[in-house]
């Protein structure tokens, strides 16, 4: 079952992951390459998608955030198919009108996201796969705050009992993983929670 968010827990886990993931400013490594601007911030390289609920209540905050309006047949085609009774695709002013308090659950935890066992239990966080070549926190992840992670699974732990259809796909990309690191005989890049560190 999916559960809506109250405006309560948006704000709980807004609180949660308002922490920044590396102790720099990790934009600055990756902007040079793109243009000056953070390569996560900008639509041409990831489209945002919030929750619905997410996106009404920013809206009632903000003027930062806009639905996704796709230009070209190839983009109209991904919002047809991706989009969900869950989560849409959005479009921030861009980064020189960026709003810290009101940046997405989304934009607060690129590039990371849950790792999961078959039975949905969280495991450890992972990188998002089809980022995993273009953001440069890959080759740093001794620089990743162990505070940023062991909230940002605390975020995940709420999230996904309230999300069944979020726990499905993260148990379905999880799989992925096992399957892409065993098949080239390599550790999978986890990111461990302190809770769930062996002693
Ligand atoms: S999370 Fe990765 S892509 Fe985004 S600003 Fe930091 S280094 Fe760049
Ligand atoms: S809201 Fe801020 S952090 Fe999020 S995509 Fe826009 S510029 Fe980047």
């Amino acid at each position: 079952m999916n559960s809506v968010f109250t405006e309560t827990e948006l704000q709980q886990y807004y609180d949660l992951l308002d922490e920044s993931l590396t102790p720099y400013d990790c934009g600055k490594l990756c902007s040079p390459s793109n243009g000056g601007e953070p390569f996560c911030c900008s639509v041409e390289n990831a489209v945002p998608m919030l929750y619905r609920e997410e996106f009404r209540y920013l809206q009632r905050r903000s003027d930062l955030w806009a639905r996704w309006k796709p230009k070209t047949a190839r983009d109209k085609k991904q919002k047809k198919e991706d989009e969900s009774p869950i989560l849409i695709f959005c479009e921030c002013k861009g980064v020189a009108h960026c709003e810290r308090p009101n940046r997405s659950v989304g934009c607060r935890t690129f590039p990371l996201e849950p790792f999961l066992d078959a039975e949905g239990n969280i495991l450890g966080l992972i990188f998002m796969r089809e980022f995993t070549n273009k953001c440069p926190l890959m080759g740093r992840l001794k620089d990743i705050k162990q505070s940023a992670i062991d909230k940002q699974y605390e975020f995940w732990k709420l999230m996904l009992a309230k999300k069944s259809d979020e726990l499905d796909l993260y148990i379905s990309t999880s799989k992925g993983w096992r399957i892409s690191a065993a098949k080239r005989g390599v550790k999978l890049p986890l990111l461990i929670p302190t809770q769930l560190k062996k002693t």
